[in-house]
Order: structure tokens, then C-alpha cells, then sequence
């Protein structure tokens, strides 16, 4: 089997003896190309991060296709989401999104004062975005897409989505969390950066926490209009970004037979969950992109999750309004994956 923890962890939920389906983490660890950049950069801690920075914002730069100026580096991308949801309540105050999907951007943003109208999800599960766009005004600040949606796992269409960011971006700034794309099987040629390198009034937003397993390390990062990543970057780039994170971030982009892998990895785990989910008649979301399924338990959530804690496994610990009875399982190594669907098989027997 694959070890990738260290017992004990100074992480008290990893000495608890489940198994941490519950975080969309990536169980399969960061890239070993990242971790000897890092263990050969220890004694350089003592240095601000700040020049380390600009090595990565021209690597994302010629990745993406986009101007460096456009691009801001966080400790993980949650700085981005909730500075983000600051920068709406500072340009109108308005944002349209849909219910369920993740809640940085949304839930942030009404945390500080904003409106925020949650379009519901279609009968597939995907974002409407006819729909949204319907409720979208020429007052509306921006619109949140998460592709992969979290929880659901539905990407939407790549043609349609930059369409559809095409037209509304003439009215509001749309937002596209791409926290999973690496993991979805059309990567890459459904990745919408070029929107932003063509000068569309959008942003794109990256994690090294899913495909890159980096969660602990923190490394997330956006393009945007320049003008804005300047504004926004004057909050977010203070006190800058932990440099380990830089480094491990700067080898793992580069290790694409890791991201190759990774992506086989994920897609083969995460179809044990859909298989088991169909062989127990569950309904969920078809077809997942991220590293999780999202289904249908049948029963309150708090009592799905009890019945899978005590058979070993830990779920998500949250419901989205609307979806009281659905669960989010992220995907583990093969044996906690089998592990998962043999306690999903002992719930339902
Ligand atoms: N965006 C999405 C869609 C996520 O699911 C997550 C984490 O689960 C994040 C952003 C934030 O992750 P991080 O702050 O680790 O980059």
C-alpha cells in the first residue's frame, strides 16, 4: 500500500484511526519532486519569500498565457475567495451564484454585507447558466462558477461556460474557481485562462491543495485584469507567502508525469465510489470531476455520517441548504477508497 502519513501527526485527526474522507484532500501526497525541493531549501526559511514569489508568478505567466501583472499568489487560494468576497462588497455588492457549491466566495461575501442571489442547480446538477445568467442585472458585481462544482463534481461544458463568460462578463465580472480542473478529464483544454489572457473581465482561480496535494502547505493563485490585481493584491500580497509553499509549488508544476499520474489515480478511485453508489441504487451526481462523489444517502446526513464514523470512515461534516440528505465522499488511497465502499456496503446491507 501507499503510505502517506506519518504516525504519530501532529495532527490530531490523523491519530484518531479514521479515514479522512472529508476535506477533498489529495490522500496520495505532494509530488517527491516537491518534497526534495523543499527538504534541500530548509535553511533558506530565514528569507522573506517576496523575489521567490515573482520566480512563480512568471511560471504561471507562461503556463497560462497571461501577463505577470495579472496574477497574485496567496497562502492557498482561500485568501483569494474571501479578498474576493471584500472586493464585491467594494464594487456594488452584488453576486450571483447557484446553491450548492462552495461556500469561500458566497458565504463570504454575505458575511460582510453583500446580496447574494443562489440560483438553483439544474436537474443534472450543473450549473444553470442560462439561468444564472437570466438573474444576472447590469448592477450585478460577479457571478461564482466552480468548475468542478464542489460538492456536486459537475463540470459544466467548456465551449458553453466561455460562451457564457463571454457575454456576461460584459455585464458583471465572472469568477471561475477552477480548484479541481487538473483532476477532470477534458484538463486541459477545459481550462479558461485564455479568457483572461484575451482581456475578458474574468477571474480564474488555482489551488496547489487538490491535483498538487499541498493542502497543509497553503499555495493557491488568480488571474484577473491587471488593473485588479493590483488593488486587490495591495491587501493580499502583504506579508506575503510561506516559502516552502513556493518551492514545492514551483517543483510540482513542473512534474507533469506527476499530474498525469495523479489524475489516473484520482479518476480510478473515484470510480469505485460512483460504482459503488450505483450498485447500492443511490442516486448522485453522474459523472464527477473532482476527487469526491456526491450522494444521495437516503437518510439525515448527521446519521449517514455517525454510521460511517463508526465503521472507520469520516465524511464531510457539513450540508448544503437544499441537500440535507446528501453527502460528499471524497476519494482516499485504493485501501481507504475499498475501505469506504465496504462501509458504505455495510450501511446499506
Ligand atoms: N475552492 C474550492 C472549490 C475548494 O473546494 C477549496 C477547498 O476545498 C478551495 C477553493 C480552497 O482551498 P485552498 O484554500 O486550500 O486553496
Amino acid at each position: 500500500g501507499m503510505q502517506t502519513e506519518h504516525f504519530p501527526s501532529a495532527t490530531p485527526n490523523l491519530n484518531d484511526g479514521l479515514i479522512r474522507l472529508s476535506s477533498n484532500e489529495n490522500a496520495f501526497g505532494p509530488s517527491k519532486k516537491a518534497v526534495e525541493a523543499m527538504q534541500g531549501e530548509l535553511l533558506n526559511l530565514c528569507r522573506y519569500s517576496d523575489a521567490t514569489v515573482n520566480v512563480l508568478v512568471k511560471k504561471i505567466a507562461a503556463q497560462e498565457g497571461v501577463s505577470e501583472d495579472q496574477i497574485i499568489v496567496t497562502n492557498g487560494s482561500s485568501p483569494i475567495l474571501f479578498g474576493y468576497a471584500d472586493w464585491i462588497t467594494k464594487n456594488g455588492n452584488k453576486l450571483v451564484t447557484s446553491m450548492a457549491t462552495y461556500e469561500g466566495v458566497p458565504r463570504g461575501a454575505e458575511f460582510m454585507g453583500a446580496d447574494v442571489t443562489y440560483v438553483p442547480l439544474d436537474a443534472n446538477m450543473d450549473f444553470d447558466l442560462d439561468a444564472i445568467e437570466a438573474a444576472v442585472t447590469n448592477d450585478t458585481t460577479a457571478v461564482y462558477i466552480c468548475n468542478p462544482n464542489n460538492p456536486t463534481g459537475r463540470a459544466v461544458d467548456a465551449a458553453k461556460l466561455t460562451a457564457f463568460a463571454k457575454r456576461v462578463s460584459q455585464k458583471a465580472q465572472v469568477f471561475i474557481d477552477e480548484a479541481y480542473i487538473e483532476m477532470s478529464d477534458a484538463y486541459p483544454s477545459n481550462v479558461q485562462s485564455k479568457l483572461a489572457a484575451d482581456g475578458y473581465n474574468v477571474v480564474i482561480c488555482r489551488t496547489f491543495s487538490k491535483i498538487h496535494a499541498m493542502a497543509g502547505q497553503r499555495l493557491g493563485y488568480a488571474i484577473m485584469p491587471a488593473d485588479q490585481a493590483k488593488q486587490m493584491g495591495r491587501m493580499l500580497r502583504m506579508g506575503g507567502v510561506n516559502y516552502l509553499g513556493l518551492v514545492a509549488g514551483m517543483a510540482s508544476m513542473e512534474d507533469l508525469e506527476n499530474l498525469n499520474t495523479m489524475r489516473s489515480r484520482v479518476g480510478t478511485e473515484r470510480a469505485k465510489l460512483t460504482a459503488a453508489a450505483e450498485a447500492l441504487g443511490r442516486p448522485y451526481a453522474k459523472n464527477p470531476q473532482g476527487n469526491f462523489i456526491y450522494m444521495d444517502t437516503g437518510m439525515p446526513h448527521d446519521e449517514f455520517a455517525t454510521k460511517m464514523r463508526a465503521l472507520g470512515v469520516k465524511v464531510v461534516g457539513r450540508t448544503w441548504p437544499g441537500y440535507d440528505t446528501w453527502s460528499r465522499i471524497s476519494v482516499g488511497t485504493p485501501e481507504e477508497t475499498d475501505a469506504c465502499v465496504n462501509a458504505l456496503k455495510a450501511v446499506y446491507a
